[in-house]
């Protein structure tokens, strides 16, 4: 069996756009290792940061722990996340320990500078994570470079409002009960989102979000991914053959 690791900037990115595919991952018995950069410490009016941050880390594992997954939190702040040496050793060392087959990132374009930021980082470091003289912390460097796979943006569009086409999609109905009740755990979401996003209904969102992606592969609901297939990452689809079923863009 796998190990897939899936980094993204806060935390419910990754339930909003790639946990039913980890969900089907994990119950065809893959390992799943959620990580995120930052804690989200900026998506609260009602908390300070240092104490939203642990609601946050708190919702983020309870999460992860859905799908039997766990959840590591790389700390980096909020609004605050750079591609710098810093960092660029902090998600190399989190690629080393994870020892992962798979690797989702977030979209190189999308809305938030967190997010985008963190999609270079993570592709730098799969790259880095196999070079042994690049030293970070205690873990080995990989064998190889692992596959590497870019998540859709937020909504499916850059900050242009331009749609990013996915290589390839991911049926997710039979498994969005249990992408809903991930993104459920984020509680502490609902009144930001509300506030800061003209988003209502978190949950309902979620769900008009999968349709209107499922549209594009013509089923119900759908993730969509790109590999990142350049010098010098893997080619091969990887991710496509675990699943077995993946859908072609119509
Ligand atoms: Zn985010």
């Amino acid at each position: 069996m796998s190990t897939i690791l899936a980094i993204h900037a806060h935390p419910d990115d990754i339930e909003t756009l790639a946990a039913g595919t980890l969900a089907r991952l994990a119950r065809i018995g893959h390992a799943v290792i959620i990580v995120t950069a930052t804690a989200g410490e900026g998506g609260s009016t009602e908390h300070a940061p240092e104490v939203i941050a642990r609601i946050r880390r708190r919702e983020a594992a309870a999460s992860a722990a859905l799908i039997g997954a766990s959840y590591h939190c790389l700390g980096i702040g909020d609004l605050a996340v750079f591609n710098d040496d810093q960092s660029r050793r902090a998600v190399t060392e989190a690629v080393r320990s994870a020892r992962p087959d798979i690797v989702l990132a977030p979209s190189p374009a999308d809305y938030h500078p967190d997010h985008e930021a963190v999609s270079t980082l993570v592709r730098d470091a799969c790259f880095a994570a196999s070079v042994p003289n690049y030293r970070c912390g205690d873990a080995a460097a990989l064998e190889a470079i692992p596959h590497l796979y870019f998540i859709d943006p937020i909504g499916g569009r850059d900050r242009e409002g331009v749609p990013v086409k996915a290589d390839f999609g991911v049926d997710i109905e039979e498994v969005f009960p249990i992408k809903r009740a991930m993104l459920a755990t984020h509680e502490s979401q609902f009144a930001w989102v509300a506030r800061q996003h003209d988003i209502p209904d978190h949950l309902a969102a979620l769900e008009e979000w999968a349709r209107r992606r499922g549209k594009d592969f013509a089923v119900a609901m759908a993730e969509g991914f790109r590999q990142y297939r350049h010098h010098p990452y893997p080619k091969t689809p990887a991710l496509q053959q675990m699943l077995g079923d993946v859908l072609t863009p119509r």
